[in-house]
């Protein structure tokens, strides 16, 4: 469900012809759209109304600072991943007791940001951190809240690079070794054990994975409550999938109801973690026609928007649905739609049905709000893409475009070559 619409063969977002903006900010641009995140965010909350629950938004899917102080409105947490994605949550607003911070590879720096803002808790992933985190709080006089993320070695049957549950990932640490971890942290006055956290993946499209991770995490809460640990928090991370093509996701109703059939007789709070589902949905990046050309083997669509705005076909031969901004109904063709970067690997799309477009025609790649300007880079020496958000019918520039000179600005020429 989102609010990108033709009315009339032309393509809006929410009350404002898309076409209007990009003639304000030019390509490539991602647009979202508040009316579909707040939405999202809505539903996925409130699925979980029945049981005591914090919606952590991942701020990785997204983690432009407007968009974080929209959500921190609509009554979200955060889950960051790293130092900088903690001080986008604070300044946009995010109360630290609604932030866990999570990541293989936290530095001691970061361990100290999170524990001076006072966060909620550290999802710990291995025994080494854990140590390290002793002592960065053993250093500031304080005591850490953390939770341990369990590696539960199951298969989320997604892309082998979103999924993060299987043995040979690198993330959590494996079941066996979580009840003496908690033993180990017990006598430690700068520890304290209040979580247990699990996160398999990202896209998945069945909810058995996911009710195959909270009955392993109720079994450790179990034993850990047998053994006198107080586990106030049960966080089970992100991943629900979203429709980018023919794929058939559980409703949040579905997933929700399913975990809280298995949680609501325990005396926790639930995290949760989403954050393709909130955003995914909710952007586009639109780009513009630079040049068409056909072989008698193929057609390609040349566009100004590239592998270093969008990477997730390169990266993961993700399918996102491309559309122009003007529904012409023309004639269509099948073509490749590649981006201005020399590689091979610089495509949108390959063997995209489409209607036939011309230099200067606007398409509109659908389904990139999440993991797509977040994963931008400069890559040829490109200037990352504007972002605009819409609400109603206005429209805000809530990241311009970068320049050349900023990216040069950074760059220095030692003394000896000039
Ligand atoms: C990436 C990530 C998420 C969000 O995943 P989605 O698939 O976007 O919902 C949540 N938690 C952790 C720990 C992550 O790494």
């Amino acid at each position: 469900m989102h609010y990108f619409l033709y009315r009339e063969g032309e393509l809006y977002c929410e009350e404002v012809p898309v076409r209007k903006i990009v003639e304000r900010y030019g390509t490539p641009l991602y647009v979202y759209s508040a009316k579909t995140i707040k939405r999202h965010f809505q539903v996925f909350d409130s699925s979980f109304k029945e049981i005591e629950h914090l919606t952590c938004y991942s701020v990785k899917a997204n983690s432009n600072i407007a968009i974080l102080a929209m959500l921190c409105k609509e009554g979200a947490g955060a889950d960051v991943v790293s130092g900088g994605e903690l001080i986008r949550a604070l300044k946009a607003g995010i109360s630290p007791q609604k932030i866990v911070f999570s990541g293989v590879g936290k530095t001691p720096e970061e361990m100290q940001l999170g524990l001076e803002a006072g966060i909620l808790l550290f999802n710990v992933e291995s025994a080494e951190e854990l140590e390290v985190l002793s002592e960065v709080a053993k250093k500031l006089k304080t005591k850490a809240p953390f939770a341990i993320r369990v590696n539960p070695n199951i298969d989320p049957k997604t892309h082998p690079y979103i999924s993060t549950g299987l043995k040979k990932n690198k993330f959590g640490i494996p079941e066996e070794e979580i009840i003496d971890l908690y033993k180990k942290a017990k006598d430690n006055s700068h520890l304290q054990p209040i979580g247990l956290d699990i996160h398999i993946g990202s896209q998945l499209t069945q909810v058995s994975p996911f009710l195959e991770a909270v009955k392993r995490l109720k079994e450790l809460w179990q034993e850990l409550n047998h053994l006198g640990f107080e586990i106030k928090y049960l966080d089970l991370g992100g991943g629900l999938g979203i429709v980018y093509e023919s794929e058939e996701p559980p409703l949040p109703e579905e997933y929700s109801s399913a975990v809280i059939k298995e949680l609501k007789d325990l005396p926790i709070t639930l995290i949760l973690e989403p954050g393709r589902v909130i955003v995914g949905n909710a952007g586009i990046l639109v780009t513009k026609v630079l040049y068409t050309k056909s072989s008698k083997e193929k057609n390609f669509i040349i566009v100004d928007a590239g592998m270093n705005d969008l990477i997730r076909p390169a990266f993961y031969q993700a399918y996102h649905k491309i559309i122009p901004l003007e529904d012409k109904r023309d004639e269509e063709i099948v073509a490749d739609i590649v981006g201005p970067i020399c590689e091979s690997g610089d495509f949108l799309a390959k063997e995209r049905k489409i209607s036939k477009v011309q230099r200067g025609d606007y398409l509109a790649v659908m389904s990139a709000g999440a993991y797509g300007f977040v994963m931008s880079s400069n890559y040829n020496s490109r200037a990352r893409a504007a972002e605009v958000l819409v609400e109603g019918d206005n429209f805000f520039l809530i990241r311009r475009r970068e320049t050349i000179e900023e990216l040069l600005a950074l760059e220095v020429i030692p003394d000896i070559y000039l």
